[in-house]
């Protein structure tokens, strides 16, 4: 399977929730989910009642949405995640969450982890000082998160990390540092800290059949 190149929106849709796919778009008016809550196509307003197994699928389609990754690396997370000690359904979210481009999302230096995998692609982005273009790139806590020097003076860069500051909410686990452009991992994060709305038990579930 290829990398989805429709519009974003209709995952949304299809999910009936917001998966903040779109950046700033997400949060206006002009969303779909705030405009046509209902999934898309010719039947998408008359659904019938999901099975356990439909439930289950829609659950782990959304968190693959929401990050990004493709089927076959999911199951790769999945089976990571088995392996680790630990609730396997919370690993695995702490697994996503380690990934780069989602932690350069979180950290605001990005509007939406799309435009962070290409900043993180296009070598934008330190590690520890160290270019790292790998988007899956799992960061360890303490590891430093940085602009590269070419890309501090972007304004799309400029813009988003300004947008973030008055946004504010920044996520316990993660440290921003203003004047130095710089984030940090402060922590791998409980559940309770990963705001993404992901019944991660089903995933369990539908993995274990
Ligand atoms: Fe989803 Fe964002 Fe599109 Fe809204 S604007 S439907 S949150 S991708």
């Amino acid at each position: 399977m290829g990398r989805y190149l429709d519009a974003r929106c209709r995952l949304c849709r299809r999910e009936g929730t917001k998966l903040f796919l779109k950046g700033e778009r997400c949060v206006t008016s002009k969303c779909a989910i705030e405009r046509r809550n209902y999934a898309p196509g010719q039947h998408g307003q008359n659904r019938a009642k999901l099975s356990t197994y439909g439930l289950q699928l829609r659950e782990k389609q959304k968190a693959k949405r929401i990050y990004g990754v493709l089927e076959r690396q999911f199951r790769r997370y999945f089976a990571m995640a088995e392996r680790m000690r630990g609730v396997t359904g919370t690993v695995l979210l702490q697994l996503l969450e380690r990934r780069l481009d989602n932690l350069v999302y979180r950290l605001g230096i990005a509007s939406s982890r799309s435009q962070a995998r290409q900043f993180v692609r296009h070598g934008h982005i330190l590690v520890d000082g160290r270019r790292v273009n790998i988007p899956s790139y799992l960061v360890k806590p303490g590891q430093e998160i940085s602009i590269a020097e070419q890309a501090r003076e972007f304004k799309i860069m400029r813009d988003n990390v300004e947008a973030a500051q008055q946004r504010g909410g920044l996520l316990p686990w993660l440290e921003w540092n203003p004047e130095r452009l710089t984030g940090r991992l402060l922590a791998v994060p409980s559940r309770e800290d990963i705001p993404t709305p992901i019944n991660e038990q089903r995933i369990v579930e539908l993995y274990s059949k």
